[in-house]
């Protein structure tokens, strides 16, 4: 049973939901001729192409290769070969390097795979020892948009004590509903996988489960509920309706309580927090070894016809899977790569599903609310929304005037984008915007501080060394 009603204690904010399409099913999209794989579509280092143009692939080779700890591997979608190497648009917004591969459609497979059906008794049997090399070489990253290596979370330091592993299920942002479909109709693969991450953490003693949900999702809720009743120590916890509940560190602290520091990880307070479609992916991987090539993306807003839940291929074009929903409509506007607060506006529906995309918005007139920015009238209500306790509309003001250093003692690199001053300001500044732009400002300045103190101390430690005095030998 799901507990009462938890959140996060500070700042939030309420949010239409619009979540036309919770109720579709979530339907396979047909493979295409075409997939276009950028190299880069997780954080850290971009991955090393490790395959060149005419050769031949399958499903599950590893294309390009993590290059540096926070970097992920690349593997095939399809079977086929290599047509080009080469610069094309992503959902970035820029262009990145990619592999596109002519997909041959006979879907064969680099490696064996199985299809041992997720349970207690196969997660009771697996020994984890070999789980984040599996992880790793499947190429998964964390599918609620953040994209974070997950091999790397599952190896913090070994002076971490993680006692608590939490699953993201609360899907906060307006219009998305992947999440929660997969929780509806992959419960079983979604529990067996905390289960499993479970494992991997209890050999320095016991590790608690739970499953954050929000309330506004009552068939999710139930279905992970039976899924969940299944394990030990594994809960799902019904969580409030509040803007952005499914943040990190808001999650950690809804749940249990902890609060992660300023500049610290969730590893620092106990915790590992992964997304439910990110558990299900690491069940495929550890227990049948099965490669990352494909998840869910919502394909919503008033400006596509139908609404829908579609299972897609990485590399499969954003305007084939709006085709699929029937196209766009007379009035539509954006088109918006992600969800309406944390997403990005896009030119062109000519760029690739990646490992990040969770959703695909268009937009119509009315949805878009493309206000003109206003002077700030210093209401105050950026400040009391903002989750992590900042003050937005003074770093707008101090990045306005280019006093860039400022930013440190603002705590700028706290902001996690979520975007709830934009939503509140009153004068529609465009806060989060200026605020990435503050953020790439504020690391210049401390790259080429550090730089700075790394040669005044190599300079001092020459000058106290002992000089070799003239007709002395070594
Ligand atoms: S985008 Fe950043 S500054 Fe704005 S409310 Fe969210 S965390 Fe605070
Ligand atoms: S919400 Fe907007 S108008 Fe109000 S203080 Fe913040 S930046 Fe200024």
């Amino acid at each position: 049973m799901a507990s009462e009603l938890k959140t996060f204690s500070q700042g939030g904010i309420h949010v239409d939901d619009r979540k036309y399409s919770h109720e579709s099913p979530i339907e396979k999209l047909p493979a295409s001729k075409l997939l276009v794989i950028p190299t880069s579509q997780h954080i850290g280092a971009p991955a090393k192409v490790v395959v060149a143009k005419d050769q031949a692939v399958k499903i599950g080779q590893i294309i390009a290769e993590k290059a540096g700890f926070i970097s992920a591997n690349i593997v095939s979608p399809a079977s086929g070969v290599v047509k080009a190497i080469e610069a094309r648009m992503s959902p970035t917004g820029f262009k990145q390097e990619c592999i596109v591969i002519e997909n041959d459609m006979k879907d064969e497979y680099f490696e064996a795979v199985t299809d041992i059906a997720p349970s207690p008794e196969a997660i009771e049997k697996y020994d984890p020892a070999s789980a984040v090399k599996q992880v790793e070489k499947a190429g998964i990253v964390g599918m609620g948009g953040a994209a974070f290596p997950t091999s790397v979370k599952l190896s913090p330091p070994p002076d971490t004590k993680i006692d608590t592993i939490i699953l993201n299920g609360v899907e906060c942002e307006p219009y998305l509903t992947a999440d929660a479909r997969i929780m509806i109709e992959d419960a079983d693969k979604i529990a067996a996988g905390l289960a499993l991450i479970m494992k991997i953490f209890s050999k320095n003693g016991p590790v608690k489960g739970y499953i954050g949900i929000e309330a506004n999702k009552p068939d999710s809720i139930q279905k992970m509920s039976e899924a969940a009743a299944k394990y030990k120590d594994i809960q799902v916890v019904s969580l409030a309706l509040k803007y952005p509940q499914g943040g990190e560190k808001q999650l950690i602290n809804a749940i249990t309580g902890r609060s992660v520091p300023s500049g610290k990880l969730p590893g620092s307070v106990g915790c590992v927090v992964q997304n439910v479609a990110t558990a299900a992916a690491i069940f495929d991987a550890a227990v049948n070894n099965k490669p990352l090539i494909e998840r869910v993306v919502t394909v919503t807003g008033l400006g596509v016809k139908t609404p829908k839940n579609l299972l897609v291929r990485f590399g499969v074009m954003f305007t084939e899977l709006i085709d699929y929903c029937g196209g766009i409509t007379e009035d539509a506007a954006m088109l918006i790569c992600g969800g309406p607060m944390m997403g990005k506006a896009l030119q062109t529906s000519e760029v690739p599903v990646t490992k990040a995309v969770s959703g695909i918005l268009v937009l119509n007139h009315s949805e878009a609310n493309l206000y003109e920015e206003a002077p700030c009238i210093r209401c105050g209500r950026c400040v009391d929304v903002c989750p992590m306790g900042l003050q937005p509309g003074m770093i707008n003001k101090v990045i306005e005037a280019g006093e860039y250093e400022k930013l440190e003692e603002l705590a700028i690199m706290d902001c996690i984008e979520c975007g709830s001053c934009n939503y509140i300001c009153a004068g529609h500044e465009r806060l989060v915007q200026k605020i990435k732009i503050g953020k790439i400002k504020l690391q210049e300045i401390l790259k080429a501080r550090k730089e700075k103190e790394a040669r005044e101390k190599a300079k001092a430690e020459t000058k106290a060394a002992p000089q070799d005095k003239p007709g002395e030998s070594k």
